[in-house]
């Protein structure tokens, strides 16, 4: 019988020479994704982050481990142009309006 908290752990048949066993593990969970443009995020560890300090687990960086550094970059021209007045907020696109709203909240001109 399989103990009660392995239950819910992948399995893996290894053959070996008597008979087949069953191995229980962990799987490693997928790395980190951009939220607009799903392009594999840089710099944010896969697996386990307890043991990790805290600047080890994400970029310390406005919308690290979120956003890649392009789409970051967009969101920061288009809040600077916000603040400045030259483009309106319904000119944003919908999908970039939050990261828009928080960016144009932390600068100071
Ligand atoms: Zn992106």
């Amino acid at each position: 019988m399989v103990a009660p908290g392995k239950r819910n752990l992948k399995k893996k048949f290894v053959r070996t020479v008597k008979s087949t066993k069953e191995y229980r593990f962990r799987e490693k969970p997928k790395g980190a994704y951009c939220a607009l443009c799903n392009k594999k995020l840089q710099g944010v560890p896969r697996g386990d982050l307890r043991k990790l300090s805290k600047t080890e687990k994400r970029p310390s960086v406005l919308f690290g481990g979120i956003l890649c550094s392009d789409c970051r970059d967009s969101c920061f021209d288009d809040a600077i142009m916000l603040k400045t007045g030259l483009i309106k907020d319904s000119d944003v696109s919908f999908s970039k309006k939050h990261y828009v709203k928080e960016a144009v909240a932390k600068i100071q001109i």
